[in-house]
């Protein structure tokens, strides 16, 4: 079949044309302060001392923003650092360009202002496994802090990051995170403190996917990954592609050391950088300088692998609709598309 037969599917149809709508996405992450109000453990961040880059005078900022609009960026995914204590520049991304911004919760991002900006609130476990490995020395109850902070806020989903050895906890983490009031993306743990035990990710993740697998049949409406992307992410396996640095898509494209995989002829997104928050210097990827990406589990690098692979899932509609879902769910989460209509065809998506 080809893609106009596939299309003729009015819910497939009705995914393309609101992506189409949208736009191309090209985008870069920035970090938007070296600061951080927390030192979780295995945090890339500061794993590789990138809190080093720093930019204390705003007119850098500044001139970093109209820099980027000039070069047509039009997507920012606001990292850390932690981004809620510069508020005031979380404001100047916001006014200017489509954005996502990811927080630890403990500050809350006021609704005046930034009516419609997507919000991931990170928690790493129940709130055992949160405390023990977010607030080691103080023991603070910051999941709890983070559920108040975002109670009923449409704006807000849950960014869970889950271990290998903790998927016993998914279920009544999922549970409170949607009592609450929002919705739940997952992301799996890194391990890069080297902790090992239930958190070597080395384990793998099959029971983690499982879990995640039942919580997308039990909450369609609630949970913003598919299971082929969670295949996907827990597996590495992308046809006859396996997850690395070879294939990785969003790598800084004016980071020399990155050259050479730029030409060995895998696709990559043309337009990307990842900023430290100096404001100048790239990175040679969003999530580390020279980390290992044997331990990398990052959830927009999947989205990106997979989205940028349309050709190789036109085999059958199932293909396709795997790739289109994933595509779709992308947009839906950073509002790219309208996001209370998008919400309403949750379920269906995951019903595909
Ligand atoms: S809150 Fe985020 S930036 Fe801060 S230490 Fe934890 S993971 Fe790192
Ligand atoms: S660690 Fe960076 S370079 Fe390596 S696979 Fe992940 S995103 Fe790509």
């Amino acid at each position: 079949m080809s893609l106009k037969e596939y299309l003729s599917d009015p819910l497939l149809n009705t995914l393309y044309r609101q992506i189409r709508q949208a736009g191309p996405v090209r985008s870069i992450s920035v970090d938007l302060t070296h600061k951080c109000n927390l030192r979780c453990k295995g945090c890339y961040y500061f794993e590789e001392e990138m809190d080093s880059y720093r930019a204390e005078e705003e007119e850098t900022f500044d001139a970093f923003l109209d820099s980027e609009a000039q070069r047509g960026t039009n997507f920012m995914t606001i990292v850390g650092g932690e981004p809620t204590l510069v508020m005031h520049r979380i404001k100047k991304i916001y006014d200017r360009f489509k954005c996502s911004v990811a927080t630890n919760g403990l500050r809350r991002i006021p609704y005046e202002g930034f009516e419609n900006l997507p919000i991931g609130v990170a928690i790493w476990g129940d709130r055992e496994t949160d405390a023990a490995l977010r607030a080691p020395d103080e023991k603070k109850d910051l999941f709890s802090r983070a559920l108040k902070n975002y109670r009923d806020d449409e704006r807000a989903f849950f960014y869970y990051t889950v271990a290998p050895g903790t998927a016993h906890q998914i279920e009544r983490v999922v549970e409170e995170c949607i009592q609450n009031g929002n919705n739940v993306l997952f992301n799996y743990y890194s391990d890069l403190a080297g902790l090992g035990g239930v958190y070597d990710y080395r384990k793998g993740f099959d029971k983690v996917r499982r879990e995640i697998d039942r919580m997308i049949e039990r909450y369609p409406d609630r949970i913003l990954i598919n299971k082929y992307f969670n295949r996907v992410i827990s597996t590495g396996r992308l046809y006859d592609m396996q997850w690395g640095y070879e294939v990785c898509t969003n790598l800084s494209v004016n980071y020399e050391p990155n050259a050479e995989r730029l030409k060995n002829g895998f696709p990559y997104n043309p337009h990307f950088r990842a900023y430290f928050a100096d404001f100048q210097t790239v990175r040679r990827c969003c999530t580390g300088i020279h980390r290992d990406c044997d331990s990398c589990f990052d959830t927009w690098e999947h989205f990106s692998w997979i989205m940028i692979h349309l050709r190789k899932h036109l085999g059958s509609k199932q293909e396709f609709t795997n790739w289109l879902t994933t595509m779709y769910l992308f947009y839906l989460i950073n509002r790219l598309v309208d996001y209370r209509e998008g919400m309403k065809l949750l379920p269906e998506i995951q019903g595909r």
